[in-house]
């Protein structure tokens, strides 16, 4: 059975991929590395769902560390740029590096992301940071296909789950 590290944006989208990669008979585990998420309250709001997530799916979910000055560093000078653009992919980028660095120490087969399976991001464009990274370990799965949003949503909702009502940095929210 080939191992993936999932990288985990909240507990709302995790749902639908893990259910995705199990039903594909991957072994799972998950990594919640997010320091574009502000403010911390929000954070820590984001990071208990994945409690519920790791219950009933028994995988283990691993946290990065939480350093918003490493986004902030980064992406603060495309401030006004629109969801999508430049800041959204060095976020990608930030949060996909990392995640390949866990996959290589773990010394699993594949990393991915949650980030795919929302309407609001290209997933070819994550596809073309994830391969970049590393063209042999990323899988490419675009998670809202054949209605994985809709089906992340239901679930998340039969678990009466938080959900999150902007994509995660202080630009999206205002
Ligand atoms: S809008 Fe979302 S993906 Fe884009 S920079 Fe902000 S948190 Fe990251």
């Amino acid at each position: 059975m080939k191992k993936v590290l999932l990288h985990i944006c909240c507990g709302v989208c995790a749902f639908g991929c893990i259910e995705k990669l199990k039903a594909n008979d991957f072994y799972v585990e998950g990594f919640f590395f997010n320091p574009n998420i502000h403010p911390y309250q929000e954070y820590e709001k984001r990071k208990d769902v994945l409690k519920i997530v790791s219950e009933i799916y028994q995988i283990n979910i691993r946290e990065g560390e939480y350093v918003p000055t490493l986004w902030y560093n980064l992406c603060e000078a495309y401030k006004d740029e629109p969801e999508g653009g430049i800041r959204c992919k060095i976020c990608y980028k930030i949060r996909l590096q990392e995640t390949f660095k866990l996959c290589q120490t773990l010394k699993f087969d594949y990393f991915t992301t949650t980030l795919t399976i929302s309407p609001h991001k290209n997933s070819r464009v994550i596809f073309d940071i994830g391969r970049n990274i590393s063209e042999n370990h990323f899988l490419q799965i675009d998670f809202k296909k054949d209605n994985g949003f809709k089906r992340t949503q239901e679930l998340s909702h039969r678990y009466k789950v938080y959900h999150q009502n902007y994509c995660g940095c202080i630009y999206s929210k205002r």
